[in-house]
């Protein structure tokens, strides 16, 4: 019997589920657990990268041939207001659910802040002004860049009309190449994502876990809210989506979103789900997915909030409204400029806690637990890209 590659990947998760709990509880000699960590880490490690290799040259494809192929001017100019309009919607209901629950549970209010002296003195915080957050997050994303560069291309060859049509066939083709390697480098999630989780889960601190698990919890139940209320709401109000039948369509992405703590590691999954499973058009999905991927990020901007207010809560620090309205500002904007790779979010988190006075130095409190919250919040962060693109699909068609 051949499984599907869906059922081999959820048992690899299942597997690495189970390895990352037997390694993290079971007293092996110490040269045995670490050969086991590298060779769950080789193997997480091998599928990232060949995700990651394929990631420059599918960005500009698919966005350069979405952009072209898109004849109808009337649809192009629908597009661009509907994606900015539906991702700066979604990102401030995000960022405001998080404040409204954390400002409801009160999370790190009482815990003793010198429990994690020894960390935060040990972390060099290098001050974050705005200027230097741009010019930090440009040189981080070198994707940006791809991206700029292929909206441009694209409504280059979009109005030289027929005389560009040889170069848009052949970038169409070279996406198809691409998405063939996708499809080939898929057929080791399986592995790759038992390796991811496998460590993860054994490299857990169980008992800084267990010290802040009040907070962990409210920031996970937060954005299952968001990924399972808020944004399928969203979909099925706007498209007639049914949520179930959306979820099983992108299982494979989430999943790989999960493992993968990445979302423009699980783009290529993302893009074929959409198209092949949803029925989304390809020259939307080609345009929306990447774009989203590298900036709309609901649940890096639901963390952030949270986190500020969780660090206020930890030095005893009360943020007035019109503070809290500042942790939101700044969290959107922090989720735009975070690259869509594990714990990018930690970096701009430094801007979100100067931006009201609060200690940078806390953030040495925030990374230490931040590996697994980061898994869920990756997932809401494609998931948006993914309803963005059903939506904006909708709209477009009207
Ligand atoms: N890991 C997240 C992503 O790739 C970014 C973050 O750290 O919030 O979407």
């Amino acid at each position: 019997m051949k499984l599907s590659l869906n059922t081999q990947i959820f048992f690899g998760a299942l597997l690495g589920l189970a390895f990352g709990i037997i390694l993290g509880h079971t007293a092996f000699p110490p040269h045995t657990r670490s050969s086991f960590l590298f060779g769950f880490d080789l193997l997480g490690k091998i599928f990232i990268d060949l995700l990651k290799m394929v990631l420059i040259p599918l960005v500009f494809t698919s966005i350069t041939a979405g952009i072209a192929n898109l004849k109808n001017s009337s649809e192009s100019n629908r597009i661009w207001p509907t994606l900015i309009f539906y991702s700066f919607t979604t990102t401030a209901l995000a960022a405001i659910t998080g404040l409204l629950a954390m400002n409801f549970i009160k999370a790190g209010a009482g815990i003793d802040v010198h429990l994690f002296k020894d960390k935060m003195d040990a972390f060099a915080v290098h001050s974050m002004t705005f200027s230097n957050f741009g010019l930090s997050a440009i040189s981080h994303i070198n994707i940006l860049t791809v991206v700029l560069l292929a909206v441009f291309c694209g409504i280059a060859i979009a109005l030289s009309g027929q005389r560009s049509q040889g170069i848009l066939k052949l970038i169409n083709q070279l996406f198809e190449i691409i998405m063939t390697l996708v499809g080939w480098i898929m057929r080791l999630a399986p592995l790759g994502i038992m390796g991811l989780l496998a460590k993860l889960i054994a490299q857990s601190n169980a008992s800084l876990l267990y010290d802040l698990s009040k907070y962990i919890l409210v920031v996970v139940g937060t954005t299952l809210f968001h990924g399972t209320v808020t944004l399928p709401a969203i979909l099925w109000l706007i498209t007639k989506t049914s949520p179930w039948n959306f979820f099983l369509a992108m299982k494979e992405a989430f999943i790989t979103a999960f493992s993968t703590s990445s979302s423009t590691a699980t783009l290529p999954v993302s893009l074929r789900c959409v198209t092949e499973n949803l029925g989304i058009d390809k020259n939307i999905a080609r345009f929306v997915l990447p774009v989203g991927a590298v900036l709309n990020m609901d649940g890096t901007a639901m963390y952030e909030s949270m986190a500020a207010l969780f660090v206020a809560n930890l030095c005893g620090v009360h943020l007035t409204l019109l503070s809290q309205v500042l942790v939101m500002l700044t969290a959107m904007m922090a989720s735009i400029g975070a690259p869509g790779i594990p714990s990018a979010g930690m970096v701009t988190m430094i801007m979100v806690l100067q931006s009201v006075g609060l200690p940078a130095q806390a953030v040495a409190i925030l990374i230490a637990i931040d590996r697994p919250l980061d898994t869920i919040r990756t997932v809401v962060n494609v998931e948006g890209d993914c309803i963005g693109a059903c939506v904006v699909q909708k709209i477009v068609s009207y």
